[in-house]
Formats: C-alpha cells, structure tokens, sequence
C-alpha cells in the first residue's frame, strides 16, 4: 500500500475511514472496534454517569488500538458549564493515570481548558482537534503541550490557510472529523502553504502520529 493510501487521519467520526484513522468510538460500538480508536464523553452527549464512564475506560485500557483519550472539552455554545467542566476534569484525571494523549473539543474556551489541563493532566499531550480560530494559533502554540490539528476547513478558511505557516511542523496533525471530503486533499493544501513536498509532510505527519500516539 503506498503512503498516499494510508495517510494519518488524526480524528475522524467515519467507521469506514480507508486511511490509519484514529476513529472517534461510542458506548454503543465497543463490540465492534476499528484498528485505531478514541474514546472520551463530548461535552454535549447526554451520558453523565461517571462510574458507567469509568468502567467503558477500564474495559478499554487493555486494548491495542486504544490510541486517546477523547474528544473531550468545553464548548460555551452549550449551557451547563459547570457539567462540562466536571465530565472534562474527571476524563482528563484518566488521561493522565492511563497516560494516552487527549483529543480535545475546544469552542471559545481555549483558556479555561489549558487552565484544567495544567492542573489535572500537565504531562499529557493535548491534540486540539479541528482547530478553526487563526486569532488563537499563538496562544494555544504557547502551550508547550499542545498539539494543533486542522481539518477540511483549510480549503475554504483563508485565516486558517495563513496561520498554518505559524504551526511548527511538528506540532500539526490532519484530520477528517464529521467532514466528507478527501483527507488527501488537505494534505496537498497544507503541503503547498508550508512549501513542503507531499511526501515530505506525510512523512513528518507519521513521526508525528507515532510519537503523540505511541503505536507501532
Ligand atoms: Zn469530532
């Protein structure tokens, strides 16, 4: 299989992704596992239990494709803060016992989640996930522990298309998320904004996937 056909998909929601995807699982499909997985409660799904929460990530951890803790976060679009804060804190408290990197789910919140995440999961790696919001790259690059990961929004974002050139190439990864177009093709479009060869930002993106993820 060539490198084009298994690009690192960092996020994605699609059961059938044909790339290395690390594919975002829910309760309901632990009997059927992908080769990649994450799991984590999203600060807007109504499941609430921490000790049913507990118990899913206790019956994960023994399991090779377990790659991240995740999507998990603050969004100010949804009420119940205060909830989410509680689901976010209690997921990144696992994060940093398992340890496994964390995907997170960040709308305009960017600074509460650094805040908790420096104070519950210091060591773990933060993949903040379809990252959209070019005003921020500064700040969330500040966070030594964070990681930047862009989606198809780079094809149409012309803010987002010239903070990439700001985004070490070691601290960005690409994903599909919920999206429907072809993850090559914002692999070619971050390879023509960093002037890089597409096989060279593949390449990159690997070494990148194998550290944060620690897979073979
Ligand atoms: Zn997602």
């Amino acid at each position: 299989m060539s490198d084009l056909e298994n690009l690192f998909d960092s996020h994605t929601h699609h059961f059938d992704a044909k790339n290395r995807a690390i594919v975002q699982i829910t309760k309901s499909s632990l009997e059927n596992l992908p080769v990649y997985f994450s799991f984590g409660v999203h600060p807007q799904e109504s499941l609430r239990d921490l000790s049913e929460i507990e118990e899913t990530f206790r019956k994960l951890r023994e399991m090779n494709g377990f790659l991240a803790i995740g999507e998990i976060g603050l969004d100010n679009r949804y009420d119940s803060f205060q909830k989410q804060e509680e689901l976010y804190v209690f997921q990144l408290k696992i994060a940093a016992k398992f340890p496994k990197p964390v995907i997170l789910h960040c709308v305009n919140s960017w600074d509460r989640c650094r805040f908790l995440h420096e104070k519950h999961a210091p060591e773990t790696i933060l993949v903040y996930h379809g990252f959209n919001k070019a005003s921020i790259t500064q700040q969330v690059l500040d966070y030594t522990k964070s990681v930047i990961s862009i989606g198809e929004s780079v094809l149409t974002n012309h803010k987002l298309q010239s903070c990439i050139k700001e985004i070490p190439t070691d601290r960005l990864l690409l994903e599909t998320d919920t999206g429907n177009g072809k993850l090559i093709d914002t692999y070619w479009m971050v390879a023509e904004i960093k002037k890089l060869s597409l096989h060279a930002l593949i390449e990159q993106l690997d070494q990148n996937a194998k550290r944060i993820f620690n897979y073979e």
